[in-house]
C-alpha cells in the first residue's frame, strides 16, 4: 500500500470502530424552519411532522417574524457579506451598535463579536494569561473552553464539577504557587444536566483569593434571571462577573455568532491579539441586524422568558407526577433520567413514533448508568404541546416498563 492508501484505510478503521461502539452520529434532516412543529425527513424518504423538544430555541426567536424581518432589512441596507475581517473593512455601524447593545444588556463595559462562541472561548485565554498566571476550570466545562485553555500558557487547575470546596482548594494551591493573576472560568449553565453554576459563592471565593471570574453564558443569555440577562442575574451577581462569553446561536436568535463582554481594556486587548477575531471573517450583517431586533424584543418585554419559565415549571411538575425521575432544578433543560443506555434509546425512538422529537444521551456523553432523555423547553411551546409530550412520555414509559411498576 502507498502511504496515502494506508492513511485512508486507517480512517475507515476508525469509522468502523466508532460504528461498532454505537457512537456514530447521524444528522437528522429537517425540511422546515425551526419551531414547535417541524417536519423531519425519514431515511425511507417519507416525511413526518413532529413536535420539537430538542432545540436551543429557548425563546422561540429562531423564526420570530420581527427577527426574520430585521435580517431581511439588514440584508437590504448592509448587503450579504463583507468579505473581510473586522479590522480591514469588515466593521459596519451595525457591528458597533450590536457590541454596545450587548454590553448594556449584560452589564459590562464593552463587547467583541466573534463568528461563534466556540471562537470567543478559543480566543479568550491566550491573549489575557501568561505562564505566570493560572486558570481554574470546572471539570465539565464546554469543549470550547477546554480548547481555549489548552492554547494558553497559564498554569492549569481543574476542580470537580460544581464543587465549591474543590474550587477553593485550587485557589489556595494557585496562590501558594505564587501565580500572578488567577481566572476562574465556568459554564453559567451546564447543558447535560441544566445545572446552574453557583456564581454567588464563586464570586465570594474569587474575592477572597483575589481572582477574576469568567462565565460562558451560551445556555443562559436571554432568559436566566428575572429580566433574562443571564446566570449572573439569576444568582444575584449581575455586573459583578469579570468576563462573559456567549452565543447568538441559541436563545438570542439561533443563527450564529458569539461574543466576549468585559471591562474595556479586556476587550481592547482581545481586538489586538485574539486570533479567531483577527484571522476570521466578520459576522454577516443580516445576523447582526437580526440580533439587534432580538435585544429590542428582550429589553422591551420579559414575556418570552416568562413564558419559558412557566413552561419549564409546568413540564417539570407534570413529568414528575407522571412517575419519571428528573434532575431537579430551574432550567429549561429537563433531563429525564432513564439510567440504562438501551432503554434511553428505545424511549427516544418510541417518542419519535408518537410525534415527539427528543434525544437520548448516554455514555460517553454522560457518565455510565446516567443515560437520559434531554428535553428542552421553549417559549414557542403552548400548554397543549407540553400536555402532548407528557402523554407520549407516559404511554412510551409505561410500554417500556420505565414507570408505573410492572407494565
Ligand atoms: C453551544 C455552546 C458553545 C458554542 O457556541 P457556538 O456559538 O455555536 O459556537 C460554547 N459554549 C457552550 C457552553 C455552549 O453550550
Amino acid at each position: 500500500m502507498t502511504i496515502n492508501a494506508s492513511f485512508y484505510a486507517h480512517l475507515n478503521n476508525e469509522l468502523d470502530s466508532i460504528r461498532a461502539a454505537g457512537l456514530y452520529k447521524f444528522e437528522r434532516i429537517i425540511a422546515t424552519p425551526q419551531g414547535a412543529h417541524i417536519r423531519i425527513c425519514k431515511p425511507d424518504g417519507t416525511q413526518q411532522d413532529v413536535l420539537n423538544f430538542c432545540a436551543n430555541n429557548y425563546l422561540g426567536l429562531s423564526s420570530h417574524p420581527q427577527v426574520v424581518e430585521a435580517a431581511h432589512e439588514a440584508l437590504r441596507t448592509h448587503g450579504y457579506g463583507l468579505s473581510s475581517v473586522r479590522f480591514i473593512c469588515g466593521t459596519q455601524d451595525l457591528h458597533k451598535t450590536l457590541e454596545a447593545r450587548l454590553s448594556r444588556f449584560l452589564g459590562t463595559e464593552d463587547t467583541i463579536l466573534y463568528a461563534a462562541a466556540f471562537d470567543a472561548n478559543g480566543g479568550l485565554f491566550e491573549p489575557l494569561l501568561g505562564e505566570q498566571d493560572a486558570v481554574i476550570s470546572d471539570a465539565l466545562n464546554h469543549a470550547s473552553i477546554i480548547d481555549g485553555i489548552r492554547l494558553c500558557k497559564a498554569q492549569k487547575y481543574r476542580y470537580a464539577h460544581n464543587d465549591m470546596a474543590d474550587l477553593e482548594r485550587c485557589l489556595k494551591e494557585a496562590r501558594a504557587a505564587g501565580v500572578r493573576h488567577i481566572l476562574v472560568f465556568t459554564d453559567g449553565v451546564f447543558s447535560m444536566d441544566g445545572t446552574v453554576a453557583q456564581l454567588d459563592t464563586m464570586r465570594a471565593l474569587c474575592d477572597r483569593y483575589d481572582a477574576l471570574l469568567g462565565i460562558d453564558e451560551c445556555h443562559a443569555s436571554g432568559f436566566m434571571g428575572k429580566t433574562g440577562r443571564g446566570t449572573h442575574e439569576f444568582r444575584g451577581v449581575y455586573g459583578k462577573v469579570d468576563i462573559v462569553t456567549g452565543t447568538l446561536g441559541k436563545a438570542l436568535g439561533g443563527a450564529s455568532g458569539g461574543f466576549t463582554s468585559a471591562r474595556r481594556e479586556v476587550v481592547e486587548l482581545l481586538r489586538q491579539r485574539s486570533r479567531p477575531y483577527l484571522f476570521s471573517n466578520t459576522v454577516a450583517p443580516s445576523i447582526v441586524g437580526a440580533s439587534l431586533a432580538v435585544l429590542d424584543l428582550l429589553e422591551g418585554s420579559t414575556a418570552l422568558r416568562d413564558k419559558l419559565e412557566d413552561n419549564t415549571r409546568y413540564f417539570r411538575q407534570a413529568i414528575t407526577a407522571a412517575g419519571f425521575d428528573i434532575k431537579p432544578g430551574d432550567h429549561a433543560i429537563v433531563p429525564i433520567m432513564v439510567y440504562d443506555a438501551v432503554a434511553a434509546q428505545k424511549l427516544a425512538a418510541r417518542m419519535l413514533e408518537l410525534g415527539i422529537y427528543v434525544v437520548g444521551f448516554f455514555f460517553p456523553v454522560v457518565p455510565k448508568g446516567q443515560a437520559r432523555i434531554r428535553v428542552q423547553m421553549s417559549a414557542v411551546h403552548d400548554r397543549a404541546h407540553l400536555e402532548q409530550a407528557v402523554a407520549a412520555f407516559t404511554q412510551a414509559g409505561t410500554e417500556l416498563g420505565l414507570i408505573g411498576g410492572k407494565a
